[in-house]
């Protein structure tokens, strides 16, 4: 079968071709411009490659409920011109095949789930600490989405007393996403994140911030994985950093084989950054009834 995927960004779309063996073939990136500008390009790139199915992990927030009508919508993003943008509607209308879509981080954990390290886990969470923070949730065998979709980035956090940046999140003074995202660091210490590589404090900070918010998770939705990605997990040194962090808060309090082994617990992904555009051929695998005859 040929499958489509496109992952979505604010700043950039990666397009994709491959199958539902998880072979990528080819992988095409265009810049995020006004939609006016930018779907016609991807509708042309998938036109052209004449695909099965479509799978799109999008930036959110956006309508997953099918029943609603503004389905398959982007909602409310800051981003000019995508707020109220009927994006899956765009597809449907312009390519004669099934669409599959979700959030990027759920396309990103099913991708993972399907083709990566969390093959055969119950409840896996994957988070990216990028430009913001989000998370996707795979759990026993469903995508979560709920009466939205996760936004597991903005949830509250316990503030470091000696730390008195204001925070980047306009809607809330404590959020992960408002002191620990990329643009957070960076204007907290007034530097590219990249460049403060050496300066322990900036990292310990980090970790003890994001494991708080992991530990929330481990506590609520109890997780079998928890894998981290977004450009700030490239310091890879955060990783055990937020281990020993989130095995400090929980304090003995939950006792698992799985908490016990920690490196294989909150691990960084496996597929090569590939898991968003895989997770997406998933979504268009099940997008059609193309596998009924199997079931
Ligand atoms: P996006 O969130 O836009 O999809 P990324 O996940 O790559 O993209 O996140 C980009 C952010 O990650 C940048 O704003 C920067 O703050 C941070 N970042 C990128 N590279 C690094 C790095 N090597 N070390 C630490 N932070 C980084
Ligand atoms: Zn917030």
């Amino acid at each position: 079968m040929r499958l489509g995927a496109l992952e979505t960004g604010g700043t950039k779309m990666v397009c994709a071709i491959g199958d539902e063996k998880g072979n990528v073939y080819e992988k095409v990136i265009f810049e995020t411009k006004t939609p006016g500008e930018t779907v016609p390009e991807l509708i042309a790139f998938f036109k052209e490659r004449k695909i099965d199915a479509l799978g799109i992990g999008c930036f959110g927030p956006i309508d997953l409920d099918e029943e609603s009508e503004t389905y398959g919508y982007i909602t409310s993003t800051p981003k000019p011109g995508w707020g109220n943008y009927n994006f899956l509607g765009a597809f449907k209308e312009a390519l004669s095949c099934p669409v599959g879509f979700d959030t990027d981080v759920n396309a990103s954990v099913l991708g993972e789930v399907t083709f990566g390290q969390a093959k055969g886990k119950k409840c896996v969470i994957y988070l990216t600490i990028g430009t913001g923070i989000g998370a996707g949730i795979y759990i026993e065998g469903k995508l979560l989405h709920g009466m939205l979709h996760p936004e597991a980035g903005h949830v509250l956090i316990q503030r470091r007393k000696e730390d008195t940046y204001k925070g980047k999140c306009p809607y809330h003074e404590n959020c992960l996403e408002g002191l620990a995202s990329g643009p957070a660091l960076e204007e907290r210490w007034g530097q590219k994140a990249n460049l403060l590589h050496e300066k322990q404090e900036v990292w310990d900070l980090e970790a003890w911030y994001v494991a708080q918010a992991l530990t929330g998770y481990v506590l609520t939705l109890s997780p079998d994985m928890i894998i981290l990605g977004g450009g700030v997990m490239y310091q890879r040194q955060l990783f055990p950093m937020i281990r020993k962090y989130v095995t400090d808060i929980l304090n003995g309090y939950v006792k698992t084989k799985e908490l016990a082994d920690m490196d294989n617990y909150i691990v960084p992904e496996s597929l090569e950054g590939n898991q968003g555009i895989l997770g997406c051929f998933e979504l268009a695998k099940n997008s059609g009834n193309f596998f009924k005859d199997m079931l």
